[in-house]
């Protein structure tokens, strides 16, 4: 009841977003951490986007142990086909296929009639369920469509044989209340919605993809779309690493389980920067270089006694193996001294003293001060 499977997309939706295309060794070499960090599914890529897409989710498909292996397509039966062979050599195998549901996307987008859509879903999910027991199903721009019409289509797709449906903020527009809402208001009318998983995929164009994410759960969906690092189209998806870490730090809450090895975290945040090229900002929650760095005095010395004064989670938790006391020019002499330990020296009051009033001195000129600068002021 409490479980929720953690739906990574890093490799289809992040893969999208501009400066983060990956090649064919480097999306093997992601699919493999992911496995290992204990993500449920992995989705691989859009099998009929390229003919490099279509190599890379097969050999995903072929070399991974444990996760489920997804791939996504539209709803045309060649488009359906080429995703089912793609994941045709996984152990478990999943098929993705997707139609958009808002008046704004079926009008000028698809230029179809809402009841050619109904069709659409019908058909296309049957077609699906004929290469894998395992079909999921999405509403693009589900936040942004009407109730009647999001309640027949998740009916139709589920009759379809759909096993998971998902309603992604495919356009990051949604607050988390109109986005838990959806998700009551399809529990409360659509009479087959129980054959089903409910799914959150949301967008950070508002910054508020974690948050829709976590309310989307609360109103009873049980898989989160998510990405590492928060990488996705435009502003990118809800962050893995943060909801996991936000379920994790308020259980007693947020009181869901999942399969996610935490302490794989910090490493596959890095390689995905490192393929990428792309690094998060240092204030990024949970994996920016300053997520666990105290630098004002009062906060250093605090951490120093006890580390739950200023710090909700343990870096340890996260794979980081210490945290970052940057000495700069609001450190106090608790944390001087400290840092000047783990450089090698071990200063007595008089010698600290003295340092300490030199260190003040370079960080008022200086804005960052190295290793080296403090080694120099006491050699
Ligand atoms: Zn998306």
């Amino acid at each position: 009841m409490d479980r929720v499977i953690i739906f990574d997309t890093t490799l289809r939706d992040g893969e999208q977003s501009p400066g983060c295309s990956m090649n064919h060794d480097e999306k093997l070499r992601m699919a493999a951490l992911l496995d290992e960090m204990g993500v449920d599914v992995i989705e691989a890529g859009f099998p009929i986007a390229s003919p490099g897409d279509f190599n890379s989710v097969k050999a995903i498909a072929e070399s991974t142990k444990n996760a489920i292996i997804a791939g996504l397509c539209r709803t045309k039966k060649g488009d359906i086909e080429a995703c089912a062979q793609a994941v045709a050599p996984a152990k478990r195998r999943r098929i993705h296929t997707f139609v958009s549901t808002s008046p704004l996307h079926m009008k000028h987008k698809l230029n179809m009639q809402p009841d050619d859509v109904i069709a659409m879903i019908a058909e296309s999910v049957a077609f699906a369920r004929q290469f894998t027991d395992d079909v999921e199903w999405s509403a693009e721009d589900g936040s942004r469509s009407e109730d009647d019409f999001l309640a027949r289509a998740v009916e139709t797709a589920i009759k379809a044989g759909a096993t998971t449906i998902n309603i992604p903020d495919t356009v990051g527009y949604a607050l988390p209340t109109d986005y838990a809402a959806k998700f009551t208001m399809l529990l409360n009318r659509v009479p087959n919605i129980d054959k089903a998983v409910l799914s959150v995929h949301c967008h950070n164009d508002l910054g508020l993809a974690v948050a829709n994410t976590l309310a989307g759960v609360a109103a009873g969906a049980r898989q989160i779309e998510c990405t590492i690092n928060g990488i996705g189209e435009r502003a990118g998806n809800a962050a893995l690493e943060e909801v996991v870490m936000a379920i994790r730090t308020r259980n007693a809450d947020l009181p869901y389980t999942n399969n996610i090895d935490t302490t794989k975290i910090t490493g596959i945040s890095r390689a995905l920067g490192e393929i990428t090229g792309v690094s998060v900002q240092p204030n990024k929650a949970i994996v920016g270089a300053n997520a666990f760095a105290h630098e004002s005095g009062i906060h250093q010395d605090g951490v120093l006694k006890n580390p739950q004064t200023y710090e909700i989670m343990t870096p340890e938790s996260i794979g980081l193996s210490k945290n970052d006391l940057v000495i700069g020019k609001h450190s106090g002499r608790h944390a001087f001294k400290k840092k000047m330990e783990v450089l090698g020296h071990d200063l007595g009051d008089n010698a600290l003293e003295e340092a300490f009033a030199k260190f003040k001195n370079l960080a008022d000129r200086q804005k960052k001060i190295s290793d080296e600068d403090l080694i120099a002021l006491v050699s």
